[in-house]
């Protein structure tokens, strides 16, 4: 993801995030569970939602101790008694799910997901070479460009991963548009893509509240990546025509709960500057592929700072993604080198 000061515009709730393991009123039966990360971005938005006679919890936090702590003080303190009744999960990222199967078993509760992200959440938790990730990385880096490199890079993906408790095997399967009750209230199950495959937002009409997860952020773009061994073959594309979809189905009052930073108002204007946002993007490397060139020699033009080894992956998959939109939209066109690398020019 990367730093976007268009976020100033937005209306934010609070000044500034609550420190690790603050629960707050959000609103009625609304409660916001700030929860720690060790990465650069140090915390992930968890929710609590009244469920009749006990709290709904959407998402999990990170497979690692400082979670489990936080979820144990959660338990004996904030619960008033009540029982956690089950687990709704947005996507299948593992700040978002990595804690499902230790949550669902450790409470006897079951989990709520759509079934693309079940099913990745599924094989990578149960990938314990780790070689769905290596391997994701080698067609990544490979397109990419990256040559005789690829294939060491693509390794130390496996040391760097963040763990996963293995994804429960049973589920309850989340769709677009279906309502989902939890307490006395219809949440409206909106899928968004591009983000993660068939990542869940969750809206609410009479509190006027929209859980986001990671297809709406304020202050920093959603990270958009091109797998090349996946199938989202443009997701992009799919990650904008997301924004629109949630544009007609949420109106602007809403209050946004996003997975990471603050509540805030004004969705609209969010949604504008994210299309904005990728629209220039896509602009400049049109404009940098005047001679054909893999995607490797177009990150330092979306990218102005230094990246970390992890932050290359994900600088990769947005370069891929914004050069792949733009052969989907006829600016540009794809061949291939001889090593498999994806050049990209001029149409
Ligand atoms: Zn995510």
């Amino acid at each position: 993801m990367s730093p976007d000061a268009s976020g100033l515009a937005l209306d934010y709730l609070y000044d500034a995030n609550p420190p690790a393991g603050t629960v707050t009123e959000i609103a009625p039966g609304v409660r916001w569970l700030a929860m720690p990360l060790p990465t650069s971005l140090n915390h992930i938005n968890l929710w609590l939602l009244d469920d009749g006679d006990g709290v709904a919890i959407i998402d999990t936090g990170i497979f690692w101790d400082a979670s489990k702590e936080v979820w144990q003080r959660v338990f004996a303190e904030h619960l008033g008694g009540k029982k956690i009744t089950r687990l709704i999960i947005t996507h299948a990222h593992p700040d978002h799910i990595g804690l499902a199967g230790w949550l669902t078993e450790t409470l006897g509760i079951e989990m709520w997901i759509s079934t693309t992200e079940w099913e990745m959440g599924y094989r990578i938790s149960g990938d314990e070479g780790g070689q769905i990730i290596r391997d994701s990385g080698l067609a990544l880096y490979r397109r990419g460009g990256l040559g005789a490199e690829a294939e060491q890079l693509a390794g130390t993906r496996i040391t760097t991963r963040i763990p996963m408790a293995r994804v429960p095997e049973h589920y309850h399967r989340l769709q677009d548009g279906m309502e989902l009750k939890i307490g006395a209230r219809n949440w409206r199950v909106i899928v968004g893509r591009g983000h993660a495959p068939e990542h869940c937002c969750l809206y609410q009409p009479e509190l006027d509240i929209f859980i986001a997860g990671d297809q709406v952020l304020p202050k920093i773009t959603p990270n958009v990546s091109l797998w090349p061994n996946r199938s989202e073959q443009d997701p992009l594309g799919n990650f904008l025509a997301s924004l629109d979809k949630i544009g007609r189905a949420v109106p602007d009052s809403v209050l946004v709960l996003p997975s990471h930073n603050l509540p805030f108002h004004r969705l609209h204007a969010r949604l504008r500057q994210l299309r904005d946002h990728h629209a220039d993007r896509l602009d400049e490397v049109v404009r940098a592929c005047d001679t054909p060139r893999p995607a490797i020699e177009l990150v330092p033009v979306l990218f102005h700072r230094k990246l970390d080894q992890r932050q290359m992956g994900f600088a990769m998959g947005e370069a891929l993604a914004h050069l792949q939109h733009a052969v989907t939209q006829g600016r540009l066109k794809r061949e291939e080198r001889a090593d498999g690398a994806w050049l990209f020019g001029r149409a």
